[in-house]
């Protein structure tokens, strides 16, 4: 259904919103869309090459996405972790798979830091016993394979994908 030559990057409805952040702790590029109209989000959707996730049906029947011009994936469930499970049933989605990659606060790449310029900026056990940093250079939070990291892994788990990415 999905083109598989490049990442897809994705608007997340508010119907959806908490999808926006298990999605970018797998190193998806997921936008929330803020408020206005659906004509809004469409729009946004088309101008950025955005799948728009969402639960509205009427989104879904939008001529544009008969004729193959928008991308909508649609849940019928409220749960997060079920959505989450329906989106990566495509494989497509799966093979982009690239945890600890973006934040997930603000959806910007991350990029690794160096762990000696960290003493000011992390927590002292956290850098003490961590190795690998990674740094949002447009929210300047740093991240470390700890709790979130954890979560991430169960998460991946209960969904059934195997994280053996190699990206
Ligand atoms: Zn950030």
């Amino acid at each position: 259904m999905f083109a598989a030559s490049e990442a897809p990057r994705f608007l997340v409805d508010q119907n959806v919103g908490k999808l926006a952040v298990n999605l970018r702790m797998l190193g998806f590029d997921a936008r929330r869309f803020g408020s206005g109209p659906d004509k809004q989000l469409v729009s946004e959707a088309l101008a950025e090459g955005r799948v728009i996730l969402t639960r509205d049906h009427l989104l879904a029947e939008r001529r544009l996405v008969k004729k193959g011009n928008l991308k909508v994936m649609l849940f019928e469930t409220e749960v997060a972790e079920d959505q989450l499970r329906q989106l990566l049933s495509d494989m497509v989605f799966r093979s982009f798979i690239c945890p600890f990659s973006r934040c997930i606060e603000c959806n910007y790449p991350l990029y690794p830091v160096m762990k000696d310029t960290l003493s000011e900026r992390v927590p002292p056990y956290v850098y003490q016993n961590q190795t690998e940093f990674k740094e949002c250079h447009h929210c300047g939070r740093v991240f470390w394979k700890g709790s979130h990291w954890q979560a991430m892994q169960e998460l991946l788990r209960r969904v059934g994908v195997d994280n053996n990415t190699s990206c």
